[in-house]
């Protein structure tokens, strides 16, 4: 499906900045690998140049800050504050397990267009809780979704797949591609694997070189979003992603220290093209 332009910037559904890469939860197939990832906090200056130069080609629905898990950031408040200013997408949205929920001041909940809460069966949040959640979004017109995710998927293959076949066909299928667009470092990716797997795989920048357009102020960049956006060639990070067509499971925590690798995983199910149709985060 081609995307739409309109006033000179490229109609999405929603970019995400991920504003933290660790969580304070270790969910088995974490799309975004946050419980293998070190600390990293985005930078609430670079964030606003980011937000500046994506406004110049994209008009995302949503600008989602997640992570990890996105209260971990000390001064979530003031990045809240810099993606609205953006003027960016029309509403702006914070993707939380609500742990840290209760801890927020009056000013987070100020900032806010949208809140997505995720609950765990491993870790739901007490009932009490999740009222006070409900009550502050009415109070301050932020609009609640609240996602209870008790399946998980098969997200990651340690090893590149070697199939480039399937690789193509899930790339194709991938529903990810157009609705985890990311922006981290000055570079625009389809979804948000090619970055974690640089930090997961340790081998710094290779996926972000090929897999992402650079944001930039000269004449182009609409022209090399739009090729990026429709090409067919998979991205080099596709072929360690199932990129939505992995075999589903319960829910569960990975006990602390549990290695990346520590768990053999059940041969993986025939594909098909009914894949998951949200997202896991
Ligand atoms: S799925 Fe969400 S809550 Fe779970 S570890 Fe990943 S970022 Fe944290
Ligand atoms: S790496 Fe490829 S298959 Fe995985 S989510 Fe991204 S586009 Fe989809």
């Amino acid at each position: 499906m081609a995307y739409v332009v309109e006033d000179g910037r490229i109609l999405t559904r929603s970019l995400e900045v991920h504003v933290t890469d660790h969580c304070n939860l270790r969910c088995r197939e974490c799309c975004t690998l946050s419980p293998f990832l070190p600390p990293r906090f985005v930078d609430p200056d670079g964030l606003r140049d980011d937000l500046a130069l994506a406004a110049r080609a994209l008009r995302p629905e949503f600008l989602k800050l997640s992570g990890g898990e996105p209260l971990l950031h000390p001064r979530i408040v003031d990045c809240i504050g810099i993606a609205k200013a953006s003027g960016l997408a029309r509403t702006v949205s914070v993707t939380t397990n609500g742990l840290l929920l209760h801890e927020m001041p009056e000013a987070f909940w100020e900032g806010l267009d949208h809140l997505t809460l995720s609950l765990y069966p491993s870790a739901r949040l007490a009932e009490v809780r999740l009222a006070e959640a409900e009550e502050k979004a009415v109070r301050h017109g932020v609009e609640l979704r609240i996602k209870r995710q008790d399946e998980f998927e098969r997200m990651t293959l340690e090893a590149p797949r070697e199939d480039e076949g399937m690789t193509h066909q899930i790339y194709e299928e991938c529903w990810m591609k157009r609705r985890c667009h990311m922006l981290r470092g000055g570079v625009f990716y389809v979804c948000t694997r090619p970055p974690s797997f640089d930090t997961y795989f340790g081998h710094g920048e290779r996926f972000a070189a090929t897999d992402g357009v650079r944001l930039h102020a000269g004449p182009g960049l609409m022209r090399e979003l739009l090729w990026y956006l429709g090409r067919g060639e998979p991205l080099a990070a596709c072929r360690h992603c199932w990129g939505g067509q992995g075999t589903k499971f319960a829910h569960e925590q990975a006990p602390p220290g549990t290695g990346r690798r520590s768990r053999p995983w059940p041969p993986q199910a025939p594909m098909s093209s009914a894949c998951a149709t949200g997202e896991s985060c």
